[in-house]
């Protein structure tokens, strides 16, 4: 006991030394003096701040909107009003890694607090959570707000007459609780804030396919259960400085569900504009500039991998709005944005529900026979110039950096600019009827069940044509700024080129067999066919299939070798053509034994194919 005593002891003086080790050189007491200047704001959505000594005022609130407050404390002000509300109840949709609660709220006037009851309200269903990105977290204070204003305020009642709301105030709670006012150097506020990964740094907006994360299969749980209407992921940007205080988009036009990429645009986005408009917010399109560092070249419209929020919910046909707040607006200006799109997203959802009902429908309906599996720049477009309301910068050398640096003047600048759209179909590939997977990749099978895929277990043996892949010149995948390796935990895989080929084959009973015939059929094309950037295999969970595995000496390759030419002069002929042309090969033995060795049944068959097998159409 006491042994363990000591070692428990010396455990956590480790962990204190780990935590309070001094790892900034400089405390910066302004991080303020570090940013561009701001501009002054008021807006008629301050309106919607009560007084610090209202009874219902948000814990934020009560900081004038400057500070955000912990978990704990999030939770006990929601529970408090739930007790008091009787159109919310809330509940715990899953554990994070740390253990906490992944609380939902379910605000809902006819008090429809599971999903069968509420789908039979005839409502829309609205959900949006706060936090995947926890040092973002302007939504969590907003929800607050306008939870209270639907409920026990009554200022806002009539959101919940005609559509009902799910609310996750913080999908990365662990990330939350990583408090420090250092989290977001680029970003005004709040005073401390949490940390973007979760307590294993994972990105949970980067794990909508593969689901490693506890909290996004909670959140796919719950897309699966509810089946919300519209998805709103509330972020903060990261980036170039401009007017607009708040940017919002879909997947574009272009993507997996063009109905609702076009319902967004052309219904959604006027109505919400307008709103934030008439409240003295300046609300834009999504905006990431072209050359990373300013507006000189134009700005992007970029079309996410479903690994992302906004492109998962395009290859499901969820309508899915990423929304991103400037994060060098103040916090106070920014949570009150949030409020006002929050809200007039709900009431807008009560008027136009069949619009959009619609438009999901015709998106998860629609069976194409090929699909894109990235989207890239259209290289031959002239980019189209569009207004844009833009801050003057300029660029300075820099001393530290040795290079130029761009310098945010603060002074606003309405021009125009080109937009640079990333939405041109990149690889294409024809949709099998199915794919089949062996029994022993399961875990891959698991996965693809939890996003709701339906997946067949054959109980006798398939004899059926398959195509399946060889992927000869897959690699370790080339880290970029993007996406580095290893990421998010896997090591990357670039599948190079892989090679088609056809074959009549018998699956035994056990495979797996899962049909493209259903409305998430796209998402599992986009998880299984090896050139889709979020497919499992360029997540590296086939790893295995790169490994040789038997081996050959020279004393049994060398008199095959030698049979081989004795018996084919065709071969004998491309042999000697390779040590002519090649010397490298010519000077290695290895090499040379190889060559004869995998043109023999005794070379394993199965190195380099991919175990998942398509079945084709009309087959
Ligand atoms: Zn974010």
């Amino acid at each position: 006991m006491k042994y363990q005593y000591s070692f428990m002891l010396s455990l956590a003086v480790l962990t204190a030394t780990l935590v309070s080790a001094p790892t900034r050189a400089v405390v910066f007491s302004d991080t303020e003096s570090l940013l561009p200047p701001t501009q002054e704001w008021s807006g008629k959505s301050e309106q919607l701040m009560v007084a610090a000594d209202d009874p219902w005022v948000t814990p934020a609130e009560r900081t004038g909107l400057r500070a955000t407050p912990a978990y704990d404390e999030t939770v006990s002000w929601l529970q408090k009003l739930v007790a008091a509300a009787p159109e919310l109840q809330m509940v715990s949709i899953g554990k994070s890694l740390q253990g906490r609660d992944l609380w939902m709220v379910i605000a809902s006037a006819d008090q429809a607090f599971n999903a069968a009851a509420m789908r039979a309200t005839g409502k829309p269903l609205l959900i949006a959570h706060a936090g995947i990105h926890s040092g973002e977290i302007d939504g969590k204070d907003a929800g607050l707000m306008l939870l209270r204003d639907m409920t026990v305020a009554g200022r806002n009642k009539e959101l919940l007459a005609n559509a009902n709301f799910l609310f996750i105030p913080i999908l990365n709670v662990d990330g939350h609780e990583r408090i420090s006012p250092y989290n977001r150097i680029n970003q005004r506020g709040p005073e401390e804030m949490g940390w973007r990964t979760n307590a294993r740094n994972q990105n949970l907006n980067r794990d909508f396919t593969k689901l490693d994360t506890p909290a996004v299969r909670a959140l796919i749980r719950v897309f699966g259960l509810w089946k919300p209407d519209l998805y709103l992921d509330l972020h903060v940007t990261d980036g170039a400085d401009y007017q607009y205080d708040i940017t919002f988009g879909g997947n574009g036009r272009r993507g997996w569900s063009p109905a609702i990429g076009n319902w967004i645009e052309d219904v959604y986005r006027p109505a919400i504009n307008t709103a934030l408009n008439d409240n003295g917010h300046v609300p834009g399109g999504l905006i990431f500039a072209a050359n990373g560092k300013d507006m000189k070249d134009g700005f992007l419209s970029w079309s996410g991998d479903p690994r992302f929020s906004n492109g998962y919910g395009d290859a499901t046909h969820l309508p899915t709005i990423l929304v991103e707040n400037h994060s060098l607006k103040p916090y106070k200006r920014r949570v009150l944005g949030t409020y006002v799109l929050l809200a007039e997203t709900l009431s807008f959802l009560g008027k136009e529900y069949e619009s959009l009902r619609l438009a999901a429908l015709d998106d998860q309906q629609r069976r194409p026979k090929m699909i894109p599996l990235n989207f890239k720049r259209n290289e031959d477009q002239v980019p189209e110039s569009v207004p844009f309301k833009g801050i003057r910068s300029e660029r300075y050398q820099g001393e530290a950096s040795g290079a130029e640096v761009v310098r945010w003047m603060g002074e606003l600048v309405n021009t125009s600019i080109p937009r640079i759209f990333y939405d041109e179909p990149g690889v294409m590939a024809e949709i099998p009827a199915a794919y089949v997977i062996p029994v022993v990749w399961s875990d891959i099978v698991d996965r693809i069940a939890m996003h709701g895929i339906q997946v067949e277990q054959l109980t006798e043996p398939l004899t059926t044509v398959a195509e399946v892949y060889r992927i000869p010149d897959a690699k370790i995948a080339e880290p970029s700024a993007w996406v580095p390796n290893p990421f998010e935990g896997h090591i990357r895989i670039d599948p190079g080129k892989p090679v088609k080929q056809v074959l009549r084959t018998t699956f035994p009973a056990g495979s797996f067999k899962i049909s493209t015939d259903q409305p998430l059929g796209e998402l599992l094309v986009l998880m299984l066919e090896p050139q889709a950037p979020d497919s499992f295999l360029q997540w590296g969970f086939f790893l295995e299939i790169f490994t040789r595995t038997e081996y050959a000496e020279a004393y049994v390759l060398e008199p095959l070798a030698q049979k081989m030419l004795q018996k084919d002069p065709d071969l004998k002929a491309r042999f000697e053509q390779k040590l002519a042309s090649d010397e490298d090969f010519a000077a290695s033995q290895y090499r040379r034994l190889m060559w004869f060795y995998e043109q023999t049944p005794f070379y394993d068959q199965e190195y380099l194919l991919y175990p998942v097998a398509r079945i084709p159409t009309g087959t």
